[in-house]
């Protein structure tokens, strides 16, 4: 699944706000320059298509099928995100100046805060509709949950997350739009085996081109399956000898059961608990790295809101801290089945999302989080990016540099609040990267 999750992860890596809006609008191909530039790239694509032949040739496609969906195929230019080569080729135009200032992103990303994701209508819409959905497909949910040992509550509630109940469109030919990242996305090397798959997909007959509908990141279908997440997990659940994720709602839920209990989902855990932390709690020990028994964790004063008790028979079972706001908003004690949600898509507040969701159809939980989201700093990415870049530099394990506060970044961001006897947050702060910079510059001289 590593190799799909990146579409998704990418999804999320973009404000939520920016999904709403319509898709960039190609511009000006009246221009001459641009035309020529674009006539050039179109060209380099063509004969770039030809040279996957021997990998899907290699994944037992056709030369029949290779050629009825790539010969003539053309880029997707209105995909956010693009690479665009300058010069076009080898020896081709360059590329024209207002082209690349139609295309370059009209704002650097920011990297939102947890609270924008948690949205209580939304949350509440997800799960009032959830729980009807569960209602409704009771025997199969029941069915999948004995198959696989998903609850059906988490299944319903990735449905729900990833397209609204399979309300929200899929405006893209997959085959173009994958096609497009792989040769000028920006994640080039994850993207090309997706375009071997789906043209497998094609071959096997699972679904003709024209179903091949997918989001600009080239996910699929109820649960968005990236082509391979469909060569590895998809199953058929209503018996009609087809696994269809594009038509089938037994099949769709079955296959993201199936994908999380292949990747280690653990029937007999929950995905994780909301917790209360005693006052001045080290907020540096949270992350996968730190897990401890949930016993242990109880001994160092942290306990479940609303003053529910942890299951007795889970107090041995590994969990881990996750503090997606730092001390500024809810703290989480997660257990392995988090990390598995996490491979869906990889980041905290999705799999915190689902699991809240997933808990809300399942118990009732209220909306509201006991831990509230503080006001925070919105920084862009590439001012987060650059501290990181210090941080790593001064010796810090950040995890990725890529202008996300991951769990690495905020223990690391704790350690040097510590060291510089700051308040104690473990979340980003304009006035804490000012101090480290500053810092770093003293350094230097
Ligand atoms: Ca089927």
């Amino acid at each position: 699944m590593a190799r799909a999750n990146f579409a998704r992860a990418a999804v999320l890596a973009v404000s939520l706000a920016m999904l709403a809006l319509a898709p960039f609008s190609a511009p000006a191909a009246d221009d001459p320059d641009v035309a020529a530039y674009r006539r050039a790239v179109e060209q380099r694509f063509a004969g770039w298509l030809q040279e996957l032949w021997p990998d899907a040739e290699a994944a037992g496609v056709s030369r029949a099928t290779f050629d009825a969906n790539l010969k003539g195929l053309k880029l997707n230019w209105s995909l956010p995100h693009l690479v665009l080569p300058d010069p076009a080729s080898p020896g081709g135009p360059a590329l024209p100046r207002s082209l690349a200032q139609a295309m370059a992103p009209k704002h650097q990303p920011e990297f939102d805060a947890p609270v924008y994701y948690f949205k209580d209508g939304t949350l509440n819409a997800l799960a009032a509709t959830g729980r009807g959905k569960a209602a409704e497909l009771r025997p199969t949910l029941a069915a999948i949950q004995k198959q696989y040992g998903v609850p059906a509550s988490i299944v319903v509630a990735i449905w729900g997350r990833e397209t609204g109940f399979g309300k929200i469109d899929a405006p893209y030919d997959a085959m173009s739009t994958i096609a497009t990242q792989a040769f000028m996305g920006r994640r080039p090397d994850e993207f090309r085996p997706q375009l071997v798959a789906a043209l497998k997909i094609v071959e096997e007959k699972h679904a003709t081109r024209a179903q091949l509908k997918s989001s600009w990141a080239g996910a699929m279908g109820y649960t968005q399956f990236m082509p391979t997440d469909f060569e590895k997990y998809a199953v058929d659940f209503d018996g009609d000898g087809k696994r269809d994720i594009w038509n089938s709602i037994p099949d769709s839920l079955a296959s993201t059961a199936n994908s999380l209990k292949s990747q280690g989902w653990d029937g007999a855990k929950s995905w994780g608990y909301e917790v209360q932390l005693p006052q001045g709690f080290d907020c540096t020990l949270q992350g996968p790295d730190k897990a401890r028994p949930i016993g242990e964790w109880m001994k160092l004063g942290i306990a479940r809101v609303r003053g529910q008790a942890f299951p007795e028979s889970k107090l041995g079972d590994s969990s881990f801290l996750v503090l997606p706001a730092g001390l500024k908003g809810p703290a989480f004690l997660a257990t392995d089945n988090f990390s598995v949600l996490k491979l869906y898509n990889n980041s905290d507040v999705y799999a915190i999302f689902v699991g809240h969701v997933a808990d809300m159809i399942a118990t009732n939980a209220p909306v509201k989080f006991v831990g509230a989201w503080q006001p925070v700093e919105r920084l862009p990415r590439d001012r987060i990016q650059r501290f990181q870049e210090v941080l790593v530099a001064q010796g810090h394990d950040v995890g990725k540099v890529d202008g996300l506060a991951g769990f690495k970044t905020r223990a690391a961001i704790g350690v040097a609040e510590k060291r510089l006897g700051l308040p104690l947050t473990c979340y980003p702060s304009q006035r804490l990267v000012d101090a480290v910079m500053k810092e770093a510059s003293a350094a230097r001289q």
